[in-house]
């Protein structure tokens, strides 16, 4: 039996480059896969959890990855992006419907995109409701929602800088 080579640099100098030396952005996760965090499917380069992303992965009849989403990593960091401040007699007096129709749009929000979480769900002193949310446009999304369904007052306040949301809404 021969003894082991000595390790020489020409050991690490070859380099597989299954893209023949172009340029190309790098190459898409596999799919289907399936997030553990919150049961995403991953087809068609997008995370899902709508039932139609489900059909599409099974008809890829190809072994499933495991991998954790993009919403779960990003819910894991817990960096919110918007704010939904909701308080007034309005609220203080329907709160038992205007917090499922809030629910009601995250879950319609997140089938669109996993991205779309909330944070934190938190009572204010003086009776309101503070809504953190992963991403800016759930807030916008939600206060969007309480205005066409109560009316109201909603004001948007954006900064650019550190891209958070602030969405106030009131009745
Ligand atoms: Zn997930």
């Amino acid at each position: 039996m021969q003894s082991a080579k000595p390790f020489t640099n020409r050991t690490f100098t070859k380099r597989v480059d299954h893209d023949g030396g172009r340029h190309r952005p790098p190459r898409a996760p596999a799919e289907p896969a399936v997030c553990p965090g919150c049961g995403a499917v991953y087809v068609r380069r997008r995370w899902s959890r709508a039932p139609v992303a489900r059909l599409q992965a099974a008809r890829l009849a190809a072994p499933v990855t495991v991998r954790i989403c993009a919403a779960c990593r990003r819910r894991q960091s817990g960096i919110p992006h918007g704010y939904l401040h909701v308080d007034g007699d309005f609220f203080a007096a329907h709160r038992g419907e205007i917090e499922p129709l809030l629910r009601n749009e995250v879950e319609r929000a997140r089938a669109d995109n996993p991205l779309h979480q909330i944070l934190a769900w938190s009572d204010l002193e003086g009776g309101g409701l503070l809504i953190a949310t992963a991403t800016e446009h759930l807030a916008q999304r939600l206060g969007h929602a309480l205005e066409k369904a109560y009316d109201g007052r909603v004001r948007y306040g954006f900064s650019h800088e550190n891209k958070l949301a602030h969405v106030w809404w009131r009745r």
